[in-house]
């Protein structure tokens, strides 16, 4: 029996020897999950083992003696399904004589499975019994954890197969691509064939700006994905955020892609930017947008020396647009005139749109010094002002307007943008009261007063509330001396400020509309105060003149807000007397009269102030339906020397006589007016001559006090006026 194939361990078994090499190649063969087989079979069909090595007992819970002993103990473990397959491919390998390679399972023990290994070499003796000799290995470990492989591969191509998100692997080296899943081809459009005759260069397309941005290759790990934009098999783009994994694919180094369509969530972004940096009417920059760049501009230009210009363009009358023709016909306007300001200026700069007619341009490379750089933003200024002076065509109308434009310069000194922007804004504002199509520049003087303004505007708000607002009263006197009344001037005592002068605020409550609450107040004050007098005898016949603003008189309720003054205290109409100006009465003069009439009818009067100042109309004197005239006092002032305001003066009176309207002078200061206007049929006065303004205890005070005065006329009256001692200053 050849032993050539087994050369290093005895066949069989031997007494025990010294301890030599042969020993201790024994006792590893012990250690080692493997071990040694010899085994015959016989021409009768049956398997004998010549020869088990020890090393079984590593492997299998059995001695090589007892497999020697019998076989079957050991084929009766093999697996069966097994048993078929293990049987062919010895039959095999015997007859041709070849190898004999198989793997196959025993069972040595219930739930216990041992993987071997066999490779075994057939030789077929003389006898016609064939040899088979070789080992086994136990390679249980590498069964289970190729199993273990296999399923979780079964699970990552599960997940890479279904995955909703498009997913490739490609080549590293020739970025073909080696598989693709379903989620890709529908993405992409090309079939899984066409895709795996491609490669990633293919899909590629250089994004907006350019660059061949996402190779995902660049990346590690998958950590950071990159952007891509790909092309579609229908040629369409879509951007795509990509991640990716290295892998070894069929033993080549290969990459794992997944492609996450970000293109609508790009679109969204993008949409989210526009709101909220752009006008959506225009697709101009917003006020907010246009902050930013100009605080960039701002920093740019001082930087490097240069000088740079916001201008504030308005178009004039634009209102007129949007309230008669409606908001479709304002917005066409507003975009003709957003495309022409673009095309006049240089891409570079900034057009912006603040909000309805309001366009703000900003100018950043002026060239020259300021002066030069001045005249340059003049020009743009101009060239606005003629494309804006062209008609805007719209739909059945041709509307013609003109712009007002506020230029304000940056790059000397460091400043704020947000402070040019008020400078541009304040500029425009001046060119605007300036008339229609104007253009001024800002100056600092300019923006001192309105600073100024600002603040009063924010003190006279407090004023009514704080209890800040006191009446003054001036007597009106007749002829006789007697006085008659009075008329109730507003003044503000001012914590810090002091007396304010109401020429310094009134107007300015009248542009903020504070006015009106203001002047109810002094309507309420004036109406308690006669409903007091008319419980004293001394009192009971007094009137006392209320001047109402033409902001007050245009409100809708303002009727029903004097009869309610009257009723709350109890006043009696035909003591008050409202002082309004000529050129209140101006503005609808239908209304105004509708409501003097309205008032009238409950024994309200109106006297006309400051008459001979306006554009005094006759054919609207006869119209309205006043009670009196007031001659200003700027005709009263000159009346003894001027000779034309004495005849103006004259004129007045035999006006006021002719249209039974009684005539009351203002401002009168000498006794020489005084005569003059009584010798003239004047029949009632107002002035320093007879007493300031003065609070109520002081009013109340020179009642007792009065005399004739048109007899005195040669003496000088002012100093020995009763009230003239304790008179508040006017101003
Ligand atoms: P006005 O209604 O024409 O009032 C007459 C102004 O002439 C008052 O100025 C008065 O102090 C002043 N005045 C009276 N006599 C003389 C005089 O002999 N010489 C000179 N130089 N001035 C005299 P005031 O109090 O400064 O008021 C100015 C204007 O403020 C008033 O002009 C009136 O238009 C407005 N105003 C005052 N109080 C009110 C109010 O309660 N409501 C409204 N809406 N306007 C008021
Ligand atoms: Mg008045
Ligand atoms: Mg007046």
């Amino acid at each position: 029996m050849p032993r050539r194939s087994l050369p290093a361990v005895p066949l069989e078994p031997s007494p025990p020897r010294p301890q030599g090499a042969d020993d201790r190649l024994r006792d590893i063969a012990r250690e080692v999950p493997a071990f040694l087989i010899e085994l015959r079979q016989g021409a009768d069909g049956r398997h004998r083992f010549g020869y088990v090595g020890e090393g079984i007992r590593a492997v299998l819970p059995i001695e090589a003696d007892e497999v020697m002993a019998d076989p079957a103990r050991l084929f009766a473990m093999v697996h069966p399904e097994d048993v078929d397959r293990l049987r062919a491919t010895m039959a095999r390998a015997g007859r041709e004589q070849a190898r004999w390679d198989d793997e196959f399972r025993v069972c040595p023990a219930p739930e216990r499975v041992v993987w071997l290994s066999i490779h075994a070499r057939c030789t077929t003796c003389a006898d016609g019994s064939q040899l088979w000799q070789g080992w086994l290995a136990d390679v249980t470990e590498r069964r289970l954890a190729q199993a273990a492989l296999a399923d979780s591969e079964l699970r990552h191509r599960k997940l890479f197969d279904a995955n909703p998100i498009p997913m490739w692997v490609h080549d590293r080296l020739t970025l073909r691509f080696l598989c693709v899943n379903d989620a890709a081809v529908a993405r992409y459009g090309w079939s899984r064939e066409a895709f795996l005759a491609m490669t990633l260069v293919d899909l590629r397309h250089p994004g907006p700006d350019g660059a061949e941005a996402g190779d995902p290759q660049a990346q590690d790990g998958g950590l950071r994905p990159a952007t891509a934009h790909h092309r579609l098999h229908d040629g369409s783009l879509i951007e795509v955020e990509l991640s990716s994994q290295p892998l070894t694919w069929n033993g080549r180094p290969a990459r794992m892609v997944m492609a996450l369509d970000v293109t609508a969530r790009r679109r969204a972004e993008a949409e989210i930017q526009r709101l909220a940096y752009y006008d959506p009417l225009t697709g101009l920059p917003n006020r907010r947008l246009l902050t930013d760049r100009l605080r960039q501009a701002v920093a740019a230009v001082i930087r490097g020396g240069r000088h740079g210009a916001v201008l504030c363009v308005d178009l004039d009358d634009f209102k007129r647009v949007n309230d008669t023709r409606g908001h479709p016909a304002g917005d066409e306007v507003l975009l003709q005139a957003a495309a022409r300001i673009r095309d006049c200026v240089r891409t570079e700069d900034t057009v912006a749109r603040l909000g309805g007619d309001e366009f703000v341009v900003v100018l950043e490379r002026l060239e020259g010094d300021a002066r030069q750089a001045a005249a340059h933003a003049d020009e743009a200024a101009q060239r606005l002002m003629t494309v804006l002076g062209r008609p805007f065509d719209i739909t059945d109308m041709r509307f013609h307007s003109s712009a007002s434009i506020g230029v304000a310069m940056f790059g000397t000194v460091d400043v704020r943008a947000e402070d040019v922007l008020m400078h541009a804004d304040s500029a425009m504002y001046r060119a605007k009261a300036a008339g229609r199509g104007t253009i001024r520049f800002y100056d600092p003087a300019m923006q001192v007063a309105l600073q100024t303004r600002a603040a009063l505007e924010t003190d006279l708000r407090r004023a009514l509330s704080e209890g800040q607002l006191r009446l003054a009263y001036q007597a009106q006197v007749e002829g006789s001396g007697r006085t008659v009344g009075a008329e109730v001037l507003l003044r503000w005592q001012h914590p810090v400020r002091g007396q304010v002068p109401p020429m310094d605020f009134i107007p300015l409550a009248e542009e903020t509309g504070l006015i009106v609450p203001i002047g109810q107040w002094v309507l309420e004050t004036a109406c308690t105060q006669l409903a007091g007098w008319a419980r004293n005898a001394k009192t009971r016949a007094l009137r006392l003149s209320v001047n109402v603003s033409a902001r007050q008189f245009r409100q809708p309720d303002f009727v029903q807000r004097v009869e309610r003054a009257l009723s709350d205290s109890g006043a009696d109409p035909s003591r008050l007397r409202l002082e309004l100006t000529e050129s209140l009465l101006l503005d609808n003069i239908n209304d105004c009269i509708a409501k003097m009439q309205s008032l009238q009818a409950v024994g309200v009067g109106f006297s006309l102030d400051d008459f001979g100042t306006g554009y005094s109309s006759l054919s609207y004197l006869k119209r309205l339906p006043l009670e009196e005239l007031k001659i200003d006092r700027s005709f009263i002032r000159d009346i003894a020397t001027d000779p034309s305001d004495a005849v103006i003066v004259q004129t007045i009176i035999g006006m006021a006589r002719n249209l039974g309207l009684t005539v009351i002078a203002e401002g009168v200061e000498t006794a020489e007016q005084l005569a003059f206007l009584d010798r003239h049929g004047c029949g009632a006065f107002q002035g320093w001559y007879f007493g300031r303004p003065v609070p109520l205890p002081d009013f109340e005070a020179s009642l007792d006090a009065h005399e004739p005065v048109v007899q005195a006329a040669p003496v000088p009256r002012q100093a020995t006026s009763p009230v003239a001692a304790t008179a508040v200053p006017d101003r």
